[in-house]
């Protein structure tokens, strides 16, 4: 077999695929989704090559259903585009094609080469800056991240190609990177994560060399930029082994680079706990087909990060409403600096904290303001987790969810009995400061309720 070698990537490669039947691998054209299907058969109609490539192929092999099917195709964007009726090349770095079809968008992408890491277009770490080069199907598989992720699979023919051994490291379950380790993970650091996410979610074993350079390598995160760090970071916790993959991250040593304070909030008990409930239910909610909303998770993750914050601006004698403020905007500057979280989930992210002193606030009309702002909803569920990780006594989470749905008499009943005269905005200011202990979330029910659940729980 004619071996070449894109040397300075350390990539050896075969000129010629190695061609399996899929049905060998219990793979079937049953399993790709019609619209797919139908770009396929079009293109290699006009006589293209085309193939379904990437995570869909490497799912199928695996017995796990994919999420979105990629085409891989010599046919330039240009030669694709008049084939379908509804189709748009986007991309600027890297053009591609999107084909509608019925409710499906298939990504159709010429085979591209790789760029070698000496090129100009790279940064001094060795990150890849530019790639837009057609290529042959061979370089195409070289350029792509693992093994597993270079098969290309013909749903016609019935055929999988293989250029670099890869269905034996779908036989092994083992998550290899293509070529020399250590350059292609500086090529593109956030490579590391997704060795990480991937064999979470797959259950694949890092193969050694892969691993090995990870931990020296993952200060390499900080080069990332933060918005597609935040897409990786966003994928990997919607993935449905959000869990598993924190984890995984946190041996490897990579959170540092993506949510810098991680380190600590899991250092405390009720940090971790509070994150690893977070975590559980997303990942619950995701595997029975549920919606998830980041915000809420980001918001989630930076809790008991706002928490810390919060309680020094207070114990410099800061009032509680404005200190929560500032510290959450204090927190998210500083997270800022690594993951851009996008403006409209920040937005919603301050909404529900800002809404938790407002659950100890149980008395008079309070409550029934607190039931009807837009984001009760969300609000509750996070005041549920501060309750259930111990932050909060879990009776107020009862409370809530009873008042919720009791009657209008019912409620009346469960009021709180209202303290001292504080009636509408009247703020008490003559509150003597008392040594309480750290996570004190009461000191925020501006509105006067001495008799708080934080308080009575210390
Ligand atoms: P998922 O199932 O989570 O979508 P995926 O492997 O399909 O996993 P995508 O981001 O959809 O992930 O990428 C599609 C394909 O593009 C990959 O299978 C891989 O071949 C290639 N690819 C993606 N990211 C990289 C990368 N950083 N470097 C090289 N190749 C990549
Ligand atoms: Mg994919």
């Amino acid at each position: 077999m004619i071996m070449r070698f894109l040397t300075r990537l350390g990539i050896r490669i075969k000129s010629k695929p190695t061609i399996a039947p899929a049905s060998t691998y219990g793979v079937s054209a049953a399993g790709v989704s019609p619209g797919a299907l139908q770009v396929i058969e079009r293109l290699q109609a006009k006589n293209y090559q085309a193939f379904i490539v990437g995570g869909a192929v490497r799912d199928l092999l695996l017995g796990v259903k994919p999420k979105d099917f990629d085409v891989a195709t010599n046919a330039t964007p240009e030669e694709i585009k008049p084939l379908f009726r509804r189709a748009f090349i986007i991309g600027r770095r890297f053009r591609l094609v999107h084909v509608l079809v019925g409710a499906e968008t298939i990504e159709v992408s010429t085979f591209r080469a790789a760029k070698d890491v000496s090129d100009p277009e790279a940064d001094e770490h060795g990150r890849i800056l530019s790639d837009n080069v057609y290529g042959k199907q061979a370089d195409d598989a070289a350029r792509r991240d693992f093994t597993v992720n270079a098969l290309y699979y013909d749903p016609v023919g019935e055929q999988i190609w293989d250029y670099l051994g890869s269905l034996k490291d779908i036989k092994a379950r083992q998550l290899r990177l293509i070529g020399d380790p250590e350059t292609r993970f500086r090529e593109d650091p956030v490579r590391m994560l997704r060795a990480v996410r991937l064999s979470a979610k797959l259950n694949l074993t890092i193969a050694a060399k892969t691993r090995a350079p990870i931990k020296q390598l993952a200060p390499l995160l900080s080069n990332v930029p933060p918005s597609r760090l935040f897409d990786e970071t966003l994928k990997l916790l919607l993935s449905g082994y959000a869990l598993a993959t924190l984890s995984a991250m946190r041996r490897e040593g990579l959170h540092h680079g993506i949510l810098p304070l991680l380190d600590i909030v899991l250092e405390q008990p009720m940090g971790q706990r509070f994150i690893e409930l977070a975590l559980a239910d997303t990942d619950e909610r995701v595997t029975s087909g549920k919606p998830v909303s980041p915000s809420f998770l980001f918001a989630t993750l930076l809790w008991h990060e706002v928490l810390q914050a919060w309680e020094a601006r207070k114990q410099k004698g800061e009032r509680p409403v404005p200190a929560l403020h500032a510290a959450m905007d204090e927190v998210i500057e500083r997270q800022g600096e690594r993951l851009a979280i996008p403006k409209r989930f920040v937005g919603v992210m301050k909404e529900v904290w800002v809404l938790q002193p407002r659950f100890e606030q149980r008395s008079g009309q309070r409550p029934f303001r607190l039931l009807e702002t837009e984001r009760f909803r969300a609000a509750y569920d996070f005041l549920w987790l501060r309750c259930k990780s111990g932050e909060m006594p879990v009776e107020l989470a009862d409370w809530w969810l009873a008042f919720q749905d009791a009657d209008a008499e019912r409620r009346a009943d469960m009021l709180k009995p209202d303290e001292g005269r504080a009636t509408g905005n009247t703020r008490r200011r003559r509150r003597p400061r008392k040594n309480k202990g750290a996570g004190d979330a009461a000191d925020a029910a501006v509105d006067a309720a001495p008799q708080s659940p934080a308080a009575a729980s210390e």
